[in-house]
């Protein structure tokens, strides 16, 4: 029987005879260029696009013996929809665009996904990064979710949607500079990455509670 496969980052669908597959997109942010190239992709193989929530590109209907051929035409690599690991980073479009922005969740959360997407963890991770409390990339539902505001930058930990959501609760708050998140997400990660249970980041939170898990990751309580 078929199955994903993971180093193709391929996804079996419904059929149980295609994959799926997504182009990594970072924050979605794309030019016309790469567009251009999907869609002559998808016409060639005679696949369906749909924009996904995690801000990507889905190509449905890709034959076992012709994900070779379509990655190797889109010359993209692949967004890490599937596996235990950092799966995405949303981002909103922030100062760069948006005119209720008050701090660059482009800049910071590109950051993040250089060097965070598709990292290898004990259980799937989403993060989302928003450059005002509107908070449109979702960051309160994400295992570490960012939000700008007048102050400064928030992180948010152990939020997640799916079959039992849980709001992500307050690391810390007014944190000056992308710098100083970028440690703290490194921390959270490390904490998170050497803790021997396996479920997402909500649930650890859970077992020791917010206020444990804050003196782990920062070694102070707020
Ligand atoms: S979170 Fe704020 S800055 Fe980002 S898109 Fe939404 S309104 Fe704009």
């Amino acid at each position: 029987m078929k199955k994903d496969i993971l180093q193709k980052g391929a996804i079996l669908q419904r059929d149980r005879e295609t994959y799926a597959i997504a182009p990594h997109i970072p924050g979605g942010f794309t030019d016309t260029a790469t567009l251009r190239k999907i869609c002559d992709v998808a016409d060639k193989y005679g696949l369906t696009l749909k924009i996904t929530s995690a801000q990507r590109i889905a190509m449905f209907g890709v034959k076992e013996e012709e994900l070779d051929a379509v990655w190797t035409d889109l010359a993209e690599e692949p967004g890490a929809a599937i596996g235990l690991c950092v799966r995405s980073i949303r981002i909103c479009p922030g100062t760069q665009q948006c005119k209720r922005a008050v701090l660059d969740s482009a800049s910071l959360g590109l950051k993040l996904d250089k060097i965070y997407h598709a990292m290898e963890l004990p259980n799937k991770m989403k993060m989302g990064v928003s450059g005002c409390l509107l908070a449109c990339a979702e960051s309160g539902v994400k295992d570490i979710g960012i939000v700008g505001h007048n102050k400064g930058w928030r992180v948010l930990v152990g939020g997640n949607a799916g079959p039992r959501p849980r709001l992500g609760e307050m690391l810390v708050d007014n944190i000056q500079t992308e710098e100083e998140v970028l440690e703290v997400v490194a921390k959270v990660v490390e904490v998170y990455k050497n803790d021997p249970q396996q479920g997402r980041l909500g649930r650890l939170i859970e077992e020791i509670g917010i206020e444990a898990f804050r003196v782990r990751v920062l070694g102070t309580q707020q």
